[in-house]
């Protein structure tokens, strides 16, 4: 097709609308625990907040939020930050032997005094729905997980939802944390990408970065990934959440630079943000359908 002189061809990325996706997932739940419901069987989430941290907060309200829309039972327990550790584990050891809680979510970070390792190394694993556990860590591993880390999951389910195959291409992770790189990377692996991490060791990270078929940036620095860093028809997802100082989130992908170039690509925020709870939903039915062997 030829351009008129002064026009530039000008490609758009589709975007990935986690907004809508995570709707859907939530709406699968709501259906699968109005089934189990039927058989006698409410799902149910624990969810726990320590102290008073404005973030954390919202987080939490919007968990229990989520909890009421697909109708699993939410059990709040909001703690004063002056907590002992011990008093800390005595409610998840009660919580591990409630049979009516299917999962526990301890809300991080937690106060200073309380060892955060400690605390996750407690709850149960078939009731670690935030898949946090070195048990279910160990099963993604080795490809068997079923509670599956809720943010690395939510990247997977985008790729995988907007018809993206991921078996045989270049995957590149930008960020290797235990909690995003690492695990999306062993998804990633599981589905048959051929995985490269990339961390603040890597040397030429954008020689690297070029040759992702599909790359996900878990940087936590503004627009870390710029449209120079990327080659043509590149899927990406941003799992950055940056604050800057007008107040105005940003990811770690320069989207207007990248967006030029991709093929598919999620914006921040409505990308990966609003995954992460539906995912936490999702664990929930598994836990409880685990718990009662159905
Ligand atoms: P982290 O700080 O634990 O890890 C960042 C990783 O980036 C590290 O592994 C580090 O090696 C790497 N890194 C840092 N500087 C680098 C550089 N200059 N070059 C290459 N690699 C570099 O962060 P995290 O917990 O993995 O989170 C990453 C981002 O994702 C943050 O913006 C965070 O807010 C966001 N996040 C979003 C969600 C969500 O629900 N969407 C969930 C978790 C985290």
């Amino acid at each position: 097709m030829k351009f008129k002189r002064g026009l530039v061809k000008r490609k758009m990325a589709k975007i990935i609308d986690g907004k809508t996706i995570s709707l859907d997932i939530k709406n699968e739940v709501k259906q699968i625990a109005e089934n189990l419901v039927e058989k006698g069987v409410k799902p149910c989430l624990a969810v726990i907040l320590v102290g008073q941290n404005p973030a954390s907060q919202v987080y939490v309200r919007n968990k229990k939020t989520a909890c009421e829309y697909c109708g699993i039972k939410s059990l709040s327990y909001e703690l004063d930050e002056s907590i002992s550790e011990k008093e800390l584990l005595d409610l998840i050891d009660k919580l591990n032997e409630n049979k009516e809680c299917n999962g526990i979510l301890v809300q991080l970070p937690l106060p200073k005094h309380i060892d955060e390792n400690k605390v996750l190394l407690r709850i149960s694993p078939e009731k670690d729905v935030d898949g946090f556990h070195p048990y279910n860590v160990g099963l993604l591993s080795i490809g068997k997980a079923e509670l599956k880390a809720c943010t690395p999951a939510g990247c997977i389910e985008l790729i995988k939802r907007s018809g993206v195959d991921i078996s045989g291409k270049n995957c590149v992770v930008v960020g290797r944390s235990n909690i995003v790189g690492k695990p999306v990377s062993m998804l990633l692996l599981a589905e048959n990408g051929t995985v490269t991490i990339c961390h603040s060791k890597t040397k030429d990270i954008k020689a690297v970065c070029k040759e992702a078929d599909i790359l996900v940036a878990a940087v936590g620095i503004p627009n870390f990934i710029k449209g120079d860093m990327v080659k043509e028809g590149v899927v990406v997802i941003d799992v950055g959440i940056n604050r800057l100082e007008n107040g105005k989130l940003c990811g770690d992908v320069d989207f207007e630079e990248v967006e030029k170039k991709a093929s598919y690509i999620t914006p921040v925020p409505g990308g990966v943000g609003p995954m992460t709870i539906a995912m936490l939903m999702k664990n929930c039915i598994v836990a409880c359908k685990n718990q009662n062997n159905i």
